[in-house]
């Protein structure tokens, strides 16, 4: 692993460097603290270090102090090299963040057992991390298309519609309701419907602007926000995304398919809730539907 030393004495930066890279790590050499810190504070700095306590600039304890104050997930594992042995520096030096110590002069099997504890920290954490994150993407994206699920558009929706109020803008937002998808499901069995849903997040999220979000918010039903100045028409946008879908075949395990969409769209008035906007959306769509598909209707 890529490992940083800060020590300015010559002598025993050459033997940590030597004594690092036998042992199969990339070694960083830095020869004071502030360079040390220069290095470490980079969003690619080596996830372990070995600072030695007294040195020009900063010292290895300034060092830690420093790089405890920052906001990161991967805190990098640092040991802190002294000649002193008084417990006292030793206990000043865990205090403000470092992992371990290693006194001077350092014995080699000492140093490379410390590095390998640090080593074994290091992975720890970053497979804690990695771990959260894909429990964090699970928990809001939809497994099959990929898509924010229902839950995370919702809350995208809450924090927009506050947002808009906020600052007088307008918010429009659309449901999007593929039309007759039982049938294709009854003709072509549940896994090419799936295509189909996946083909169509795709379709739909190349279709709206960089500020836009869109959702899975059911079986076949897709939520799409769109944050917009007031005055700023929506319509033409839904109106491009249902001519984009009803034009393009989807490919699927059964062969290309066409599908069309349903969208009810609403802009959010004045004295407004997110439910009465959803309801207006849907009222929407119902209208869509039984005005014959394939089409956007616009309740307010
Ligand atoms: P309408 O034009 O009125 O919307 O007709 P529709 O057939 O699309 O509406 P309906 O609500 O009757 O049927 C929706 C279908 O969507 C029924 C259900 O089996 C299917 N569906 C829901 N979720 C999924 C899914 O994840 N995969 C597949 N393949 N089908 C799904
Ligand atoms: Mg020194
Ligand atoms: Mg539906
Ligand atoms: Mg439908």
């Amino acid at each position: 692993m890529r490992i940083l030393i800060a020590e300015d004495d010559f002598t025993s930066r050459t033997m940590l460097a030597a004594v690092l890279k036998k042992s199969g790590h990339e070694v960083v050499v830095t020869e004071n603290g502030a360079e040390a810190w220069d290095t470490l504070r980079k969003p690619d700095a080596p996830a372990l270090a070995v600072l030695d306590w007294m040195m020009p600039e900063m010292d290895g304890v300034e060092v830690v102090r420093r790089l405890r104050t920052m906001q990161t997930d991967r805190p990098p594992y640092i040991i802190l090299l002294t000649s002193r042995d008084e417990k006292v520096d030793i206990i000043a030096g865990l205090d403000v963040g470092a992992n371990d110590y290693l006194t001077k002069p350092f014995d080699q099997g000492e140093l490379r057992a410390r590095i390998e504890v640090g080593r074994r920290m290091v992975e720890m954490q970053a497979a804690l991390v990695e771990s959260r994150e894909a429990l964090a993407h699970q928990a809001t994206h939809d497994p099959l298309t990929g898509m924010l699920n229902r839950r995370a558009i919702l809350d995208r929706l809450r924090e927009e519609f506050a947002r808009a109020r906020r600052q007088g803008d307008s918010l429009a937002v659309g449901v999007c309701d593929i039309d007759h998808f039982k049938r294709i499901n009854d003709t072509y069995g549940h896994q090419t419907g799936d295509d189909v849903l996946c083909e169509l997040s795709r379709i739909m999220t190349k279709s709206i602007r960089e500020y836009d979000s869109v959702g899975r918010i059911g079986g076949e039903e897709f939520l799409v926000i769109m944050p917009a100045k007031a005055g700023v028409e929506c319509t033409p946008l839904f109106g491009r995304m249902c001519g984009n879908i009803a034009g393009n075949k989807l490919t699927t395990r059964s062969g290309a398919l066409s599908v069309t969409v349903s969208i009810g769209v609403a802009s959010a008035a004045g004295d407004d809730t997110v439910d009465k906007l959803l309801a207006a959306a849907d009222a929407a769509l119902y209208r869509a539907k039984s005005e014959g598909r394939n089409r956007v209707v616009q309740e307010r």
